[in-house]
């Protein structure tokens, strides 16, 4: 999406975030979140029953968005987790209608379970609006993924269906204001508008990665990279090359090969008096726990790789030899020499 994100915290190892949308009727829907949680968490579960990372969760203003680290590998995946979400809230709702009766005695407990019905009937039939990036537009897009044999074309469709749905919801909520329902209307077209920006955003993403189809990392690369000795402290780092320069990270080599990677982050997390003693190889990202790239790698990836990641650059590293690098910046670069403006 392209509001702010705002991490939350992790649950069972899933770091949660919070869109900055969702500040905007806070109060209105903070009943929501449990129900939510619910909902997303079985996306979750069924994801990683298919070995599939549920990357992250961003709780919108109903319900959540996942974001599956590497996209599902078949039609039939992608529509088992898509529905798990509505198929969850839907259960929830049946669960806690069920209970009512048992407690007809109780007014307290029987208005709790008529709201958790409520709220989760809401929420999976919400989802189910075949608007994507909704989990009804996800099914519809494995649907079309699934008959077509082809993702792209799939998402193009689904992402187009999704926009659709945001204007008829917009159109709607101006009917709705132009009736004197004004608080409803204002809140459907809120949701159309969000919809529809969720749709583009995700289409714009689509072509992008449609654009990159076929290259390679060679073509977009910088061979230009700063490398500090792994005997070089922290102090003389900081004074030679973060304050000359403005630079954020380095590749650490010993004996002309990379051996890790140092950090402004990494370097600014030590104490400052430790400063003059610590040396490069003492904090930097190993070796083996970096992430790297090769010059034939397909771009495409690389850009997936860097969103499922959360970073901005990787090393180009051939036979322990750095041979450049490659930033988010230098495949926007690319995009634009190729067709102008990605957008
Ligand atoms: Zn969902």
């Amino acid at each position: 999406m392209t509001g702010r994100v705002i991490p939350l915290g992790r649950i069972a190892g899933i770091p949660i975030r919070l869109d900055s949308s969702w500040f905007l009727i806070f109060a209105l829907v903070t009943w929501t979140l449990a129900a939510g949680y619910l909902h997303e968490l079985s996306h979750s579960l069924v994801a990683r029953h298919f070995g599939t990372s549920v990357q992250s969760i961003t709780l919108f203003i109903f319900g959540g968005v996942s974001r599956l680290g590497g996209g599902p590998a078949s039609a039939t995946r992608e529509l088992l987790i898509a529905a798990a979400g509505p198929a969850a809230s839907l259960l929830l709702a049946a669960v806690f209608g069920v209970l009512e009766p048992a407690a007809s005695a109780l007014a307290p407990a029987l208005a709790l379970l008529r709201y958790l019905a409520y709220i989760n009937l809401m929420l999976g039939l919400f989802n189910l609006i075949p608007g994507f990036p909704l989990d009804g537009g996800r099914v519809f897009r494995a649907i079309v993924w699934g008959v077509t044999h082809d993702a792209d074309r799939a998402t193009r469709v689904a992402g187009t269906v999704g926009r659709v749905v945001g204007y008829l919801f917009v159109l709607f909520g101006v009917w709705q204001i132009l009736g004197g329902n004004f608080i409803n209307g204002l809140w459907i077209s809120f949701i159309g508008w969000f919809l529809e920006n969720a749709a583009m955003s995700e289409m714009q993403g689509q072509a992008v990665l449609e654009i990159l189809t076929g290259h390679k990392v060679r073509e977009a690369m910088r061979p230009d990279y700063t490398s500090v000795p792994a005997d070089r402290t922290l102090q003389q780092l900081v004074d030679g090359h973060v304050l000359a320069h403005g630079q954020r990270s380095f590749l650490v080599e010993r004996d002309d090969r990379v051996v890790g990677l140092l950090t402004l982050h990494g370097i600014t997390r030590q104490p400052r008096p430790s400063w003059p003693t610590l040396r490069a190889e003492d904090v930097m990202i190993p070796k083996t726990e970096m992430r790297t790239t090769r010059r034939d790698a397909d771009l495409r990836d690389v850009l997936e790789h860097m969103d499922r990641d959360g970073v901005n650059q990787l090393p180009v590293i051939e036979n322990g030899h750095a041979l450049g690098m490659v930033s988010r910046e230098d495949i926007i670069g690319f995009l634009r020499d190729h067709v102008g403006s990605p957008r």
